[in-house]
């Protein structure tokens, strides 16, 4: 494995490998780069395939933390870990302080936090044993709430552009995955009087949307292609791609997903289609915004996390502003805004 070669590809600082025998935990972490201040990106507890799955998947998500931090305007780089494994059989309070121990040897250039499968509760026993941590329990906590806001209030700067209106009264909204933020989304959406149409691979979860908001229950297949106005992926991320594509019956695209384009051809691919992608990192970058808040070295207050996240609106209108303006996918245009932020800073 070139590891080196895919660090100098993607633009790594550092990666760490980290183990412990007595536990059997095994953990990537990614420094992709701390211009604007030392890396925030949460940890991902996910049975990877092999190891080469698991580097792929931690150095395409540091770098996306990167580019997300530096759009919100956080003073934070971009890491990400991802611990290898069932989470159901590993996880334990020991088992914790051991990746604990891994992220206080770094000295404080990464800050961890939630992500797929790890719960505020985890965090909090990593911090048993290291203070470089965020989205504690206790603190600024789970940052999905925040993360659906800044999601739902992207969809609405795009539906401004697309629409001609914030609101979403009358408009269909398909949602692919019902968890912590995409549930949390579909409540904003229906408030704000938003059809839905769902599909999550754990149906009770669907059920509950239905009986909640009256949404109306498609297949897995369906909801890549099924008629609505906007997609909101907030499951899992590469679901789009420069075939599948042509499916899709929406005008706009914006969800919690990470890296939901494949790549950035998908993107060129949208914009000749004429769909509106809102790239997930500008709109999903709540959750942070909030655990950032929590390090900021002043008392934390999630009103004032609030208010930053206000921000994404504003955001995502300069982004789709930038892409009309430079002649490029928003992919690129969002790519180009943030890369600028860190570029200009070193
Ligand atoms: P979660 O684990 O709570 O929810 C994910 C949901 O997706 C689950 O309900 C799961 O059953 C469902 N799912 C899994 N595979 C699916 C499939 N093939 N089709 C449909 N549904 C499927 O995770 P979450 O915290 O809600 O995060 C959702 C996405 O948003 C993830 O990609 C995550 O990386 C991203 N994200 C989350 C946050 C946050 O604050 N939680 C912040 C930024 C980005």
């Amino acid at each position: 494995m070139e590891l080196l070669k895919q660090m100098e590809e993607y633009g790594h600082q550092q990666i760490v490998f980290g183990r412990d025998e007595k536990t059997g935990l095994k953990a990537i972490i990614a420094v992709h780069d701390t211009t604007l201040g030392p890396a925030i990106g949460g940890t991902r507890f996910w049975n990877y395939a092999n190891e080469g799955e698991a580097l792929y998947d931690v150095l395409r998500l540091s770098r996306g933390m990167t580019l997300k931090n530096a759009a919100a305007g956080l003073p934070h780089g971009g890491g990400k870990a991802v611990i290898i494994g069932d989470a159901k059989k590993l996880k334990s309070q020991e088992f914790f302080h051991a990746y604990g121990r891994i992220i206080n040897s770094l000295g404080g250039i990464y800050y961890t936090a939630e992500d797929v499968n790890i719960s505020a509760a985890d965090i909090g026993y990593v911090n048993e044993v290291t203070k470089y941590v965020t989205g504690t329990p206790a603190i600024s906590g789970n940052p999905s709430p925040f993360t659906a806001r800044g999601v739902f209030l992207g969809i609405k700067a795009g539906a401004k552009v697309k629409f001609g209106s914030e609101s979403l009264a009358g408009k269909t909204v398909a949602v692919q995955g019902l968890g912590s933020v995409g549930y949390a989304l579909c409540g904003h959406l229906h408030n704000d009087g938003a059809q839905l149409k769902v599909y999550d691979i754990n149906e009770s979860a669907v059920d509950k949307a239905v009986q909640e908001f009256g949404a109306v229950a498609v297949t897995a297949d369906e909801i890549l292609s099924v008629e609505c106005d906007i997609f909101a992926p907030c499951a899992l991320g590469a679901v789009l791609n420069a075939d599948n594509v042509a499916n899709l019956k929406c005008e706009l695209i914006g969800g919690a997903a990470n890296n939901v384009l494949v790549d950035a051809d998908t993107g060129d691919r949208l914009r000749e289609l004429d769909i509106l992608y809102l790239p997930d990192y500008i709109i999903n970058a709540g959750g942070v915004i909030n655990a950032a808040e929590e390090v900021s070295g002043q008392a934390y207050d999630a009103k004032k996390a609030d208010a930053k996240v206000d921000k994404i609106f504003d955001t995502t209108l300069k982004i789709i502003e930038l892409a009309r303006a430079r002649n490029l996918s928003t992919y690129d245009a969002a790519e180009q805004y943030a890369m600028n932020i860190v570029l200009s800073r070193r």
